[in-house]
């Protein structure tokens, strides 16, 4: 039985893509390592295949391989030097290898969209060839799955130590259901007596409360940046502005203020419906920018957690760091849940991968935090889930803008109604399971067009006719 841990469906990440930036980017990483020699390499080739072609260019996955091939690391980069860093590469015709090794590189030629061309083992296909000083050429193909994780021709490539067995091992929700019971413990104590098998309680909260730093920090600079998206949309930022409308003439100098300001706003519904609004708005439109976000469990959905999350912070009376931490634990064991037995990619599924299983994993963290017994919280999950069932992904223009932005907020409001419903329904009476739902949502995944599944060809896509410039 596979184990994930929760902080490989959460963790840092760069926008605007965790299936078309992030993962390709560790591909190229991963290829660097994997080349017998470095320094022997004279030309190296890159072929992007499928969705990784169709709306590579919109979702910055040419940006990522010419990232990973210098050797850059997507958790330590400053987001702000990547336009300089790929401008460089471009008019100089020149790369450095692994950071060490200059080749000529042209972008035009040697980094290949081949968006005819599907891969039989995943939609998201990248072959990397590199000319050796002897002759030889060393060729390796990954693939992108979704949320960060690649694979191998062969094996998923772990991004944690992967064959750590658990104590109480979930491969679906009856398993956490049945553990949590037995064991007389809620779901995120059980997911922290599992997350053990990695690392030490103090270091599961360690690692929790530094996401959430990240995740406020995101949010603080959403909400600080106004003007227009890059990649030729004019897609307008509207976090900004929209906090400045909600908080009107009040001064803050700090995210520490700015968070203690919101805390004190009032609570009537269209209010808080907006804050909601506002920090999924903020994430996103920092994804799409580029920006340093956290991955929950893609980058595309990463503003659902987010708002969910400050909405608990700022509107719900009592919600405390341990709140937080609990919350992180628990839509990260969701997430796993939906890596194991469908899919957490757009191009596998729609985005009934993306914001559906985003929505599930934080209606599950909210049902807990406001009370919800185990079962509720599976029920908050399966609710979030049933009501984005067959949800596609029809990115205008190939970027993770329109319609990816507002659908965070929809999302987050969706997940917000789940716990409710949830928490007000007796489980004993659900007539569907989260694991039930799961299922409908791989099959869905299946049984829906390729055109809907993170190619750009179908939906708003086609509505919105778009001539971008190269970006
Ligand atoms: S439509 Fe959904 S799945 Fe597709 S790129 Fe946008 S957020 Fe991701």
């Amino acid at each position: 039985m596979e184990s994930i841990s929760a902080f490989e469906i959460i963790k840092v990440g760069i926008g605007p893509s965790s299936s078309h930036t992030m993962g390709p980017w560790r591909a190229a990483s991963l290829f660097l390592e994997e080349l017998p020699d470095l320094d022997a390499v004279v030309s190296v080739t890159v072929r992007l295949y499928g969705s990784l072609a169709k709306t590579g260019l919109g979702h910055g996955t040419d940006v990522a391989i010419l990232m990973g091939l210098s050797g850059e690391d997507y958790t330590l980069i400053d987001a702000g030097t990547i336009p300089a860093k790929v401008r460089e590469i471009k008019t100089k015709k020149r790369l450095w290898l692994g950071g060490r090794r200059e080749l000529p590189f042209e972008y035009a030629r040697d980094l290949i969209f081949d968006g005819a061309t599907f891969l039989p083992r995943h939609a998201n296909g990248v072959r990397f060839e590199a000319a050796l000083r002897d002759g030889v050429r060393f060729a390796r193909t990954y693939y992108s799955l979704g949320g960060g994780f690649i694979a191998t021709e062969t094996e998923p490539v772990p991004s944690t130590a992967r064959t750590i067995v658990t104590p109480y091992p979930c491969h679906k929700a009856a398993d956490l259901a049945r553990h949590c019971q037995a064991l007389n413990l809620s779901v995120s104590e059980l997911t922290y007596l599992n997350e053990q098998a990695w690392r030490s309680r103090s270091e599961i909260d360690a690692l929790a409360l530094g996401l959430w730093q990240e995740i406020r920090a995101c949010v603080f600079r959403g909400v600080s940046r106004a003007g227009y998206l890059p990649g030729g949309l004019r897609v307008k930022r509207r976090a900004a502005e929209l906090n400045r409308k909600l908080l009107g003439a009040a001064v803050y100098a700090s995210l520490d203020e700015w968070l203690d300001l919101v805390r004190r706003q009032p609570r009537e519904f269209v209010r808080v419906n907006k804050w909601i609004s506002c920090f999924a708005l903020a994430v996103n439109e920092e994804n799409a920018s580029f920006g340093r976000i956290v991955t929950a469990p893609t980058n595309g959905a990463a503003g659902v957690i987010p708002a969910v999350l400050l909405y608990a912070w700022c509107f719900v009376d009592g919600f405390d760091e341990d709140n937080v931490i609990r919350f992180l634990l628990i839509a990260g064991e969701i997430g796993t849940l939906f890596k194991k037995n469908a899919t957490l990619s757009a191009a596998m599924g729609g985005c009934q991968a993306e914001i559906g299983v985003s929505s599930a994993m934080a209606a599950a963290g909210l049902a807990e935090a406001l009370g919800g017994s185990p079962e509720q919280v599976l029920q908050a999950a399966e609710i979030a889930m049933e009501h984005h069932l067959g949800l596609t992904c029809d990115p205008v223009g190939g970027l993770v803008q329109i319609p990816c932005i507002e659908r965070n907020s929809m999302g987050a409001v969706k997940a917000i109604t789940a716990a409710n419903i949830a928490l007000e329904s007796d489980p004993a009476e659900a007539r569907v399971s989260l694991d039930a739902v799961i299922q409908t949502m791989w099959e869905t995944a299946r049984d829906m067009n390729s055109r809907y599944k993170e190619t750009a060809e179908g939906g708003l896509a086609m509505q919105i006719p778009v001539s971008l410039p190269e970006c």
